[in-house]
């Protein structure tokens, strides 16, 4: 036998019955995305490098170290798998100037790519919902979206507080974060001999990244350093404010927290994290923010936007952990087919109940041998289904079908006519 090829370190096949739960919750975001008005987008997974390095800032983790970046083999071209979707939804609206008719919500959902460490909930393919207001300045926004993930929790049945945390902090506007910058970096150069390598590379690059730090040596002095709170001005905290009344009318309970930075550079005023304590070191769900600056950064015209994304295998994991269990779907019904000559006939009927939206799965086998209508029988309960279709030498030759109850314990089988399915189609069908 030829060897076995397997997939790439850090990429996950998803199968069943995994991917029920998969649908499940995308099913659930659907439905978010259209009760709070967000239209779908949908953008390459492949991007031009410079796009992620004007973006994202050139001194970020994803940039610095964690990009699938790779020159055309066809023309030489500069391409990096996404890291993430902000930045590739950012180009889209400005190259089709589609906010040109006012500002734009949406929401996009796919795979993106970061060279990390594969360890539980951090894998170097994963992926991302990613939402986005587009064109909208006022704090409503932000309190929206904040809003629309607590709903999300709800539905999912995660509990807001127990499972899932809210973290929020205000970046303030760029003059702020330069007056906080030099007064960081004087702080950092005061206790130099406490800084780590990447700390020192970062101190004149990009000292606010050293608040990120997860170094346990550096913690303490990290705690101690000037907080970017006591630079804001009074717009950028009317801004925090007004984000801050609406989550407490709406009885949303949050910590501000003075260290949250995020992971790319594009932010400014409003940043958020939902974070989780039962998934260890891996304990960010969800996270987002204001990018008032992006869109002219990317070549656009000045455009204030807010947007989140939620990394859906860390989100799974921690429905496994805390969430209801989630049922793989099961069919309506079975349908058992012991002679293979009846084939054309009953699969013509098969074809009749599954236009009335009967969900139908045929006996088929790996051999010539399709299996004593016994043997059948029993893949019919093993499959869930409610019912069996007994296809049998009687029940054809009079044109019809038995249908057998297996899940309410009456065992009960009423004979059907083959002639007008729809006429019967709908008993054979679950509520859900
Ligand atoms: P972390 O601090 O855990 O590295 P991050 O700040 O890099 O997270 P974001 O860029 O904000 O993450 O991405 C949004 C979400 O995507 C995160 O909150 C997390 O749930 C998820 N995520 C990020 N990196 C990974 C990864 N390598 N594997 C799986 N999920 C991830
Ligand atoms: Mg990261």
């Amino acid at each position: 036998m030829a060897q076995k090829l397997v997939a790439v370190k850090g990429m996950n096949d998803i199968l069943p019955p995994d991917s029920a739960r998969w649908e499940w919750f995308e099913d659930k975001v659907r439905g978010l995305m259209r009760r709070y008005g967000y239209a779908n987008v949908r953008t390459p997974i492949v991007e031009p490098t410079a796009l992620f390095v004007r973006g994202l800032g050139e001194v970020t983790d994803i940039v610095e170290k964690e990009m699938y970046s790779f020159a055309d083999s066809m023309n030489g071209d500069q391409l990096t798998l996404r890291p993430e979707a902000t930045a590739g939804i950012v180009r889209a609206m400005v190259e089709h100037n589609a906010l040109y008719n006012g500002p734009l919500r949406v929401w996009t959902m796919g795979a993106v790519f970061r060279h990390e460490r594969p360890q539980k909930g951090r894998y170097r393919q994963f992926h991302q919902i990613d939402v986005e207001a587009l064109g909208y300045a006022g704090p409503d926004v932000d309190a929206e979206q904040i809003l629309m993930c607590r709903a999300l929790w709800r539905e999912l049945g995660l509990v807001e507080g127990e499972d899932v945390r809210l973290e929020i902090n205000s970046l303030g506007q760029s003059e702020e974060r330069q007056k906080h910058r030099e007064a960081l970096i004087a702080y950092f150069e005061a206790h130099a001999p406490l800084l780590d390598e990447d700390a020192r590379r970062r101190l004149h690059s990009n000292p606010l990244r050293i608040l990120d730090s997860k170094n346990p040596a550096m913690q303490a002095m990290v705690e101690a350093a000037p907080q970017l709170t006591s630079f804001l001005g009074e717009t950028s905290l009317a801004h925090l404010d007004a984000v801050r009344a609406i989550l407490d009318a709406a009885g949303l309970p949050y910590r501000v927290n003075p260290r949250l930075v995020r992971g790319m550079d594009y932010y400014n005023l409003t940043v958020f994290e939902w974070v989780t304590d039962k998934l260890g070191s891996q304990g960010t769900v969800c996270g987002g923010g204001r990018y008032d600056g992006l869109f002219e950064q990317l070549g656009g015209k000045p455009t204030p936007a807010v947007g989140w994304g939620l990394g859906v295998e860390r989100l799974l994991l921690l429905l496994e952990a805390v969430g209801p269990a989630i049922e793989p779907p099961v069919p309506d019904a079975y349908a058992v087919i012991p002679d293979a000559a009846a084939l054309p006939v009953v699969m013509r009927a098969l074809q009749a109940l599954r236009d009335a939206g009967v969900k139908v799965q045929m006996h088929s086998s790996s051999n010539a041998d399709r299996g004593s209508m016994k043997s059948q029988l029993k893949k019919a309960d093993a499959s869930g289904a409610r019912h069996a279709l007994i296809f049998g030498a009687d029940e054809l030759a009079q044109n019809q079908v038995t249908v057998k109850s297996l899940r309410d314990g009456s065992g009960q089988q009423v004979m059907q006519p083959l002639a007008d399915v729809s006429t019967w189609a709908a008993t054979l069908q679950s509520l859900t």
